[in-house]
C-alpha cells in the first residue's frame, strides 16, 4: 500500500476535516472506531493520522513529509505503529493481552503510538473483554484505531467509547481516477471496474490484479444463460461455483462469489436502467444489445428483485453456514426472476 498523507487521500474529505479539526483543536480522542466497506481509505487514512501525530513540525494539521517520524511512517518502518490482524478467524485474546503489554511501554520516537485493529468484529468474546479494559483507559500516548465494516459487529460497550469516523463508498469517478493514477489500467477497463467496485477501490485493485475481464465474461455468459438452461442444469451451476469459491484460501473464502453477485447485479441494474428509459446510464457498455433486447421481455419488478436477491446474498456471505444451500436458492429465485 502506498503512503498518502491526509490531502492526497481522495473521496474521505469529510472523514479527514474531522481529524485535522480535532489535532487543530488538541483534544485528541485515544480511541477512533473507522467504519466502512474494505478498500475505501480506512487503513490509508490511519496511516495519515499516525504521521500527522507525530511530525515534528505539521503543516495545516498534516504531516510535513520531511522529519523523522514522517519519513518512517511514509517508509513503513515507523516503530510506533502496532496493527492487529486476525489471526485465522479471528483476533483473539493472546493477541490483546499481547497489546495491552506493549502499550505500557514509552513511544520510540514521537508522542503517539497508533494501534490499528484490522477486522476488529472478528475479536472473540474473551479478547472483546479484555480489550475493553485498555479502551476505558489506556496508558497516555497511545491511539487506538479500529477498523470494522458494520460497527453493529461490535460490542455497544466498545463503540460507544470510541470516536466514530465514517468512510464512504468512493464514487466511480474517483475509482477511475485513481486506477488510472495508480495501475497501468487502460481507460476502458478502468471505468468498467469502477461501475462494478461498489465504491471500494480496495476490490477494483484486486479485480484488475487478478483474472477478472475472463471472469466477468463467464459470469455474464452464464446469467445469459441461466433462464433457458433446466432447473437441474441450474443447480449444477449453482453448486459448481460454490466448489471453485471453496477452494479458495481461507482469508478470501467467499470473495469470489462477492465479486460474482456484484457482476450479476450490474447485469440487473443495466437491464432496469434500460426499462426505465436511461439508456446512457448503462455499466456494461459492451454487452449493450444484449442488455437492450432482454429487458424488453422482462418485468421491471422481477428485476427489481432480482437485484434485491444479489444485494442480499452478498450481505448472507460472511455468515453463511450452508454455501451450497445458499447457492442453490439464490440461482433458482435468480432464474425465475429473469424468466
Ligand atoms: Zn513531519
Amino acid at each position: 500500500m502506498t503512503f498518502k498523507s491526509f490531502s492526497q487521500i481522495r473521496g474521505q474529505e469529510r472523514a479527514i476535516r474531522f481529524l485535522k479539526q480535532v489535532i487543530a483543536g488538541g483534544k485528541i480522542p485515544h480511541a477512533y472506531l473507522f467504519t466502512g466497506i474494505p478498500g475505501v481509505g480506512k487503513t490509508t487514512t490511519a496511516l495519515a493520522l499516525a504521521q500527522a501525530l507525530n511530525c515534528r513540525e505539521p503543516i495545516n494539521e498534516e504531516g510535513c513529509g520531511g522529519c523523522r517520524a514522517c519519513k518512517q511512517v511514509m517508509n513503513g518502518n515507523f516503530p510506533d505503529l502496532i496493527s492487529i490482524e486476525p489471526d485465522n478467524q479471528n483476533i483473539k485474546i493472546d493477541q490483546i493481552r499481547e497489546l495491552n503489554r506493549n502499550l505500557c511501554f514509552k513511544p520510540v520516537t514521537g508522542p503517539y503510538r497508533v494501534s490499528i485493529i484490522h477486522q476488529a468484529e472478528t475479536m472473540t468474546a474473551e479478547a472483546a473483554n479484555a480489550f475493553l479494559k485498555t479502551l476505558e483507559e489506556p496508558p497516555p500516548g497511545n491511539i487506538l484505531i479500529l477498523k470494522v465494516t458494520e460497527p453493529l459487529d461490535l460490542l455497544g460497550t466498545i463503540i460507544s467509547r470510541c470516536q466514530k469516523i465514517p468512510f464512504r463508498p468512493l464514487t466511480r469517478v474517483v475509482i477511475k481516477e485513481l486506477l488510472m493514477t495508480e495501475t497501468d489500467i487502460d481507460e476502458e477497463s478502468a471505468l468498467l471496474l469502477a461501475n462494478i467496485s461498489e465504491g471500494s477501490l480496495g476490490q477494483a485493485i484486486d479485480s484488475w490484479e487478478g483474472d477478472f475481464l475472463q471472469k466477468r465474461e463467464e459470469a455474464i455468459v452464464g446469467l445469459i444463460q441461466l433462464p433457458s438452461i433446466p432447473a437441474e442444469d441450474a443447480l449444477d451451476m449453482a453448486l459448481m461455483l460454490t466448489r471453485e469459491a471453496k477452494k479458495a484460501k481461507t482469508d478470501e473464502k467467499g470473495k469470489d462469489l462477492f465479486n460474482l453477485f456484484g457482476l450479476w447485479k450490474s447485469w440487473l441494474r443495466d437491464l432496469i436502467v434500460v426499462k426505465v428509459g436511461w439508456t446512457e446510464a448503462l455499466f456494461n457498455l459492451d454487452f449493450s444489445r444484449n442488455i437492450n433486447k432482454t429487458a424488453h421481455h422482462l418485468g421491471l419488478e422481477n428485476l427489481i428483485n432480482g437485484f434485491f436477491l444479489l444485494d442480499q446474498a452478498q450481505k448472507d456471505l460472511r455468515g453463511a453456514r450452508n454455501l451450497d444451500l445458499m447457492m442453490e436458492n439464490l440461482v433458482l429465485n435468480l432464474r425465475k426472476c429473469l424468466i
